[in-house]
């Protein structure tokens, strides 16, 4: 679903992307982890093609990215929802707007458009919420209208920046829970970047470990942390 090849990337002779590979599996939840800094939202917008890279190969659906051109990057970026920290929806639309807002721009019809979001609203268990602005939302409900909105037209991938970070721990836990809802009833392959580890155990099958740019542990969550070597241990210790 996801392969990526011995990829670098600089931004002003930095690399802050080092020699990465590491391939996703369709339908697997796999998780990104590093601390501030280390590279997991650029690798993330490289995965999106918002991000151009110098070295290596990145193939997303089968598709080489660095040979689209713009029409092809939106084609692909059609198949992959987006979620982050900071919800970004619209605060002067109502939920149902910002949920109908891709449906928008790809020229859907009314009607397509009134029941694919009446479908998300149930899906994410906002359906009292449809008219309200999202300043009247808490935390936790507007990450899940900004997943709804990410849903919209049905991708294959869904990219999660720090989706719960700014959320408390219950609210972390349910929407975790529908993330893992959305990955099983809906067959959607999820990428997690977080520095949370509490998250990575609960929710993910495997994970890429990023320091400075560079992989220091990629592979099943039970490996990664039953048999930890020393830059793990080292990694782990940082993060108490
Ligand atoms: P955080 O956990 O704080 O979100 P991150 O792991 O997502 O961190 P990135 O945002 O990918 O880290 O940044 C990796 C490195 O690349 C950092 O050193 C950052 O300063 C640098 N960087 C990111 N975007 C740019 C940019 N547009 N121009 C220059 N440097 C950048
Ligand atoms: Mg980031």
């Amino acid at each position: 679903m996801i392969e990526i090849k011995h990829l670098s990337k600089s931004f002003n002779n930095h690399k802050v992307l080092d020699d990465i590979s590491l391939h996703v599996n369709a339908g697997e939840i796999f998780a990104i982890v590093g601390h501030s800094g280390a590279g997991k939202s650029t690798l993330l917008r490289c995965i999106n093609g918002l991000e151009r890279f110098s070295d290596g190969t990145l193939s997303v659906l089968d598709k080489e990215v660095k040979t689209l051109n713009e029409q092809g990057l939106n084609e692909l970026r059609s198949h992959i929802g987006m979620i982050f920290q900071n919800f970004s929806l619209l605060n002067q639309k109502n939920v149902y707007e910002n949920i109908a807002l891709p449906m928008r721009v790809w020229g859907y019809r009314k009607e397509e458009i009134q029941q694919r979001v009446d479908e998300l609203l149930k899906l994410v268990g906002l359906e009292s919420k449809k008219y309200v602005y999202p300043k009247e939302l808490s935390g936790g409900q507007k990450q899940r209208v900004a997943i709804a909105r990410a849903l919209t037209l049905k991708p294959k991938i869904l990219l999660s920046d720090e989706a719960t970070s700014a959320l408390d721990p219950n609210t972390t836990q349910s929407i975790l829970e529908l993330l893992q809802e959305i990955n099983q009833n809906l067959g959607v392959t999820i990428i997690i970047v977080t520095h949370e580890m509490d998250v990575v155990k609960k929710v993910a099958s495997r994970a890429l470990l990023l320091e400075d740019g560079k992989v220091i542990g990629l592979g099943r969550i039970e490996d990664l942390f039953l048999r930890p070597d020393e830059k793990m241990m080292r990694f782990l210790g940082e993060d108490e």
